[in-house]
């Protein structure tokens, strides 16, 4: 027998640089949601550029359309009520701005941050060691900009603590955010 959560949908938007954490932990957060019977689906950055995106670079334009397609596929999410975690690296204001201007007033932003040496010395995808040496161009940090948010929602430490504490920090943020909203229907 499954059950379907009545449950108020939100989006979980975090940003910060390649490296810092955001897929580590919205894949935690979605884990940590399910277990409490909540439904909550994660859209990547990676994921969306390997299909609907992929006809977008990495210049300042095809940044921001990977942001508004991202954005608009959050809120279809969110008008059937699901809690949809993005990940994404969203590198200045204007495309958090955007993204929030799309999605309405169920959008939170966390910024996963991370100093860059540390990302670079994670560099879990190899891509700062191939931006390094000029392999490739608009890498965010090294030939593209970040904007570190002057005024962040909610801002995670990622160099500080573990994934699960982070987690925890975002998972304790938003559940006030739409808990309570919670009825578990039986399937018949
Ligand atoms: P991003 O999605 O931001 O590019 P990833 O989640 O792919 O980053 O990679 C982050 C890396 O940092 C992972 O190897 C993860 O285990 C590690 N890490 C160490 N501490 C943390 C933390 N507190 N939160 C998230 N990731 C962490």
């Amino acid at each position: 027998m499954s059950r379907i959560p009545d449950q108020k949908g939100m989006v979980v938007w975090l940003y910060g640089l390649s490296g810092a954490g955001k897929t580590t932990i919205s894949l935690l957060l979605k884990q940590q949601l399910e277990n409490d019977g909540f439904f909550a689906v994660c859209l990547d950055g990676d994921v969306l550029r390997s299909g609907i995106n992929k006809d977008l670079g990495f210049a300042e334009d095809d940044r921001e359309e990977n942001i508004r397609r991202a954005a608009e596929i959050a809120r279809l999410m969110l008008q059937n009520n699901i809690i949809t975690i993005c990940s994404f690296i969203t590198p200045l204001q204007k495309h958090r701005t955007l993204a929030s201007a799309i999605i309405g007033q169920s959008f939170t932003e966390v910024f996963i941050e991370c100093p860059l040496e540390v990302c670079q010395a994670r560099d879990v995808k190899g891509l700062y060691k191939k931006a390094s040496a000029n392999q490739i161009i608009h890498f965010t940090g090294i030939s593209s900009s970040f904007e570190v948010p002057t005024n962040p929602e909610l801002i995670i430490h990622t160099a500080a603590e573990s994934p699960a504490e982070s987690m925890e920090k975002v998972y304790n943020y938003i559940t006030p955010l739409f808990k309570g909203t919670i009825n578990t229907k039986t399937d018949r």
